[in-house]
């Protein structure tokens, strides 16, 4: 019998990884190719084939080809930016565990992901060595026991969601030694970059959990909820998993109200709420994706003023040292 992980499984492992592969697939000037092999030396290129189905041929402006084409620009390092901006290296508390705000920790399960976002703030952190492994789970019980008011546990990395099912069944297991845990949270962009992810398997695997489950997907455009992404969040839906989304304010993305208020609806027809609008952590590598500060207050103000209160996500940034994530 084929496992059923396989279908996942292969398409990671088919997802494109080659700049020149990318350029040809979508029709784009080959002009582009040495800045993007360049730039994809600091942090490779990787797009799951599904999500380039998403993606206009012969746009190089296209918003999803954007979140994941290396650029030239990728090279600029001006003052301010760092490659720990959101200093999680201060908050570890074990290896693979950030305890930076009351009453949750994050747990980074892997540093791999199924796709690879130009801006992301992890693109120089250590995760490959700051994951506990299995072994390692025994000393985040022991840290949760010793912290009985942390009640909810977020799972996230890279993609949680790349541990395969068996994986994440036995730390599943080990978790329910804790009384004290209500919810658990899972972060993770695969159920709508990797749809083959959410399987039977994953979904009985989430139905079982005796705590609340909380997936925060994290889309930036309206353009990536389709196909069988929508299917994904329609069961995830349907076995009672509440459903958030977290954007990153993304210039040539997202960066307009037309785009952010379409987001926001489509989102809540694939029964997922708004939840945050991230300003960009200033991580060396990210620049060209900047959007002010003064700029994004007003495209809120314009979003909130178009919007039902509960489609609009909370503008926020997050500052190395603070209780919380801070409202602009
Ligand atoms: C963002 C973050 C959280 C979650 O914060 P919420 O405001 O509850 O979404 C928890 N821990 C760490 C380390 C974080 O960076
Ligand atoms: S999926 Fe998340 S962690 Fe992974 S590269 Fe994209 S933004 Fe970063």
């Amino acid at each position: 019998m084929i496992p059923r992980s396989a279908d996942w499984k292969n398409a990671l492992s088919n997802a494109i990884r080659d700049p020149a592969e990318l350029l040809a697939l979508l029709e784009l000037p080959r002009e582009l190719l040495p800045a993007a092999r360049k730039a994809a030396e600091q942090f490779p290129l990787r797009v799951p084939r599904s999500y380039l189905c998403r993606i206009e041929k012969g746009n190089i402006h296209d918003p999803l080809l954007r979140q994941v084409l290396p650029l030239g620009e990728e090279l600029n390092a001006p003052p301010g930016y760092t490659t720990d901006p959101v200093g999680d290296g201060a908050a570890t508390a074990l290896p693979g565990l950030l305890h930076k705000y009351h009453g949750r920790v994050l747990l980074t399960l892997t540093g791999g992901c199924a796709i690879h976002c130009r801006y992301c703030f992890r693109r120089h952190f250590p995760y490959g060595e700051e994951n506990p492994g299995r072994d390692g789970w025994q000393g985040v019980i022991n840290y949760l026991e010793a912290n009985p008011e942390v009640d909810e546990l977020i799972l996230s990395g890279g993609d949680p969601l790349l541990l395969d099912t068996p994986q994440l069944q036995r730390l599943s297991d080990k978790l329910q030694q804790l009384p004290q845990l209500r919810r658990l949270r899972i972060h993770t962009r695969l159920p709508v970059v990797l749809p083959e992810r959410c399987d039977a398997e994953l979904l009985t695997w989430l139905q079982g959990l005796p705590w609340q489950v909380v997936i925060v997907i994290h889309t930036n455009h309206p353009h990536e909820l389709a196909g069988s992404a929508v299917e994904n969040l329609a069961a995830l839906q349907q076995i009672g998993v509440t459903l958030l989304n977290q954007s990153v304010l993304l210039r040539g993305v997202n960066d307009d109200v037309t785009t952010l208020e379409e987001l926001s609806r489509k989102l809540h027809v694939c029964g997922v709420l708004p939840y945050y609008l991230h300003q960009l952590d200033r991580v060396l590598g990210a620049t060209h994706f900047e959007v002010s500060d003064e700029e994004a207050i007003s495209l809120h103000t314009t979003l909130s003023n178009r919007l039902s209160g509960y489609l609009v996500p909370r503008l926020v940034r997050e500052i190395a040292g603070e209780g919380a994530k801070q409202a602009l």
